[in-house]
């Protein structure tokens, strides 16, 4: 058979994946990228002696035995990038007393939680009970499964669904007695109270198995290597390259048009871009369903976790935990809202982010889209927005670890107007448990294929659901349908010293 070519929109992790992919499969594969980096979502910027990294908390695949980290593997992340697991994932911190830690250990988890609260130890049983089920329930690894181990899975998981199906953290605060308990509970996953209770049994559970751990060097690292393999597989990437247009011929797509007015022609055409702007810029909404109209009609106006502030301090932080929530007493306006708390990340995990005896200091918080859009139309108002953020945000880390100011080295605001600039989406993104369960069990998507329009497909998050692992799987899942379209094998396969580097890699490495 003649090879097929594949023309893929974007150089996210899912674009990225999808490339290395194809190439497994005989396709001749290249992206465009309108940026000058690979990695999309999935990135980190420098700055001074410091990497500030604008994405990974957790990685689903750090479990050696799961079956995320072999996509890792075929995708040349391992073994080229350590990975570690977390011993605890968080601590809510509280004004007076013990932390909460979330214990990776669930012995020493229950024993914490028990010793807190004795009354509630019925509770917390049934919770680590819970945690239990999933520490061998790869359920992240289902994203590579077939239908019929996707609908064993939903069966032996069904019980717990229906248990704790539509129950929230904040819901699962109110059934405790303890006070403390009652407030650090919402705190627990990302600080983010509208969390599934489910999404905190799964994180509890793969923790404590090592998976939802860290790759060293954090999301750019974890990018770079995914671009390292697709250029050893002969993959190419044309940066700078912003595609406009999707060129269709008779309800075919058959390449695309750059923003500079060049063209390019394939066999097959891929989008990891932005959904919104795939479907009704790139294609001019000429074949979206229903179903998208009414989706893209609603832009996300809340974006949870949409501005960052990344402080790199001469200091070692070495007895913090890596993840601390703390208390701001009195609660404090911060971005337009009164806050009374941070959720702050400490990179002590793994040291390549600052030099020896420093640390990056990272707080997220979630913010509005529509009124970072209106302040981004005055360059002044905007920049004032973000020093007043960040005077009242180091204002407050001073607090809880004194001298901090001082020992600032430099620091950094990244809003969703940042992410719309760097990766053409800043909008906030439903992302909620019921839309990964049933994408996994259920294999239902937002949407791989537009109706009418042959060899086009979206890839990545748009397509399906967020999350690295995810949007990787789908660029796998992606080609593999295509294969079977084909009537051919699919080929994965791990990374081998019989493959000479391809001389794209050393532009990239
Ligand atoms: C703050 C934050 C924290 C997160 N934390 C985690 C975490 O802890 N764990 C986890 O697993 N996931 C996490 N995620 C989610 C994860 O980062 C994303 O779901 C994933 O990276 C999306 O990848 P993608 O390839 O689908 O899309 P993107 O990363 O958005 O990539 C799209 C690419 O397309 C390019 N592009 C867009 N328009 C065009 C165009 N017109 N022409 C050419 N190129 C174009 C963009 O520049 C970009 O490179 C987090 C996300 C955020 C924002």
């Amino acid at each position: 058979m003649a090879q097929r070519s594949m023309i893929i929109v974007g150089a996210g992790v899912g674009g990225l994946a999808a490339g290395c992919y194809a190439r497994m499969n005989g396709y001749d594969a290249h992206i465009l990228e309108m940026g000058e980096r690979l990695g999309g979502c999935c990135t980190s910027w420098r700055r001074g002696d410091y990497v500030f990294d604008g994405c990974l908390h957790n990685l689903g695949g750090t479990d050696f035995g799961s079956a995320l980290n072999r996509m890792w593997r075929e995708l040349g992340v391992v073994p080229q990038l350590r990975m570690g697991a977390f011993t605890e994932q968080v601590a809510v911190e509280r004004d007076q007393g013990e932390p909460l830690i979330l214990y990776a250990d669930l012995d020493r988890l229950s024993a914490r939680l028990k010793t807190l609260a004795p009354a509630d130890a019925d509770r917390i049983d049934r919770l680590i009970a819970g945690a239990r089920f999933f520490a061998g329930f790869d359920m992240m690894g289902l994203a590579l499964a077939g239908p019929a181990k996707r609908y064993a899975a939903l069966l032996r998981m069904l019980p717990l669904a229906l248990r704790w199906r539509s129950m929230t953290l904040g819901d699962l605060a109110k059934r405790f007695s303890h006070p403390f308990l009652r407030a650090a509970v919402p705190r627990l996953i990302y600080d983010w109270p509208e969390q599934s209770v489910l999404m905190l049994l799964y994180f509890l559970g793969r923790l404590s198995v090592g998976d939802l751990g860290w790759v060293e060097g954090g999301s750019a690292a974890l990018s770079a290597a995914i671009g390292k393999r697709f250029a050893q597989l002969g993959g190419t990437i044309r940066y700078g390259a912003r595609v406009r247009s999707i060129i269709v011929e008779g309800d075919r797509a058959v390449g695309v048009r750059l923003a500079d007015g060049d063209e390019e022609r394939a066999d097959v055409i891929v989008s990891d871009a932005d959904g919104r702007t795939t479907i009704f810029d790139m294609l001019g909404g000429r074949y979206a369903s229903h179903k998208q109209r009414l989706f893209y009609s609603r832009p996300e106006d809340r974006v949870e976790m949409g501005v960052h502030l990344s402080f790199g301090v001469d200091a070692a932080f070495t007895s913090e935990p890596h993840a601390i929530v703390i208390p701001l007493d009195p609660p404090t306006e911060i971005d337009r809202e009164v806050r009374d708390r941070l959720f702050v990340q400490i990179f002590n995990h793994d040291r390549s982010y600052a030099p020896p005896g420093k640390t990056v200091i990272k707080v997220l918080f979630g913010t509005s889209f529509n009124r970072w859009e209106r302040l981004a139309a005055d360059a002044a108002a905007y920049q004032a927005a973000k020093d007043r953020i960040l005077g009242a945000v180091g204002a407050a880390l001073e607090r809880r670890f004194p001298g901090f100011l001082d020992a600032v080295e430099v620091a950094d605001v990244a809003t969703p107007i940042t992410s719309l600039r760097f990766t053409g989406a800043g909008h906030g993104y439903e992302d909620s448990m019921s839309g990964v369960m049933s994408s996994l069990f259920l294999g239902r998507r937002r949407g791989r294929s537009l109706p009418g329009l042959a060899d086009f497909y979206q890839v990545g998050q748009w397509a399906g659901v967020p999350g690295v692992p995810f949007v990787a799987a789908d660029g796998r899942n992606l080609v593999k349908a295509l294969c079977r379209k084909e009537g051919r094998p699919f080929v994965a396969r791990w990374p081998s010293d019989a493959e000479s580097p391809h001389p794209a890699f050393a532009a990239l490495a």
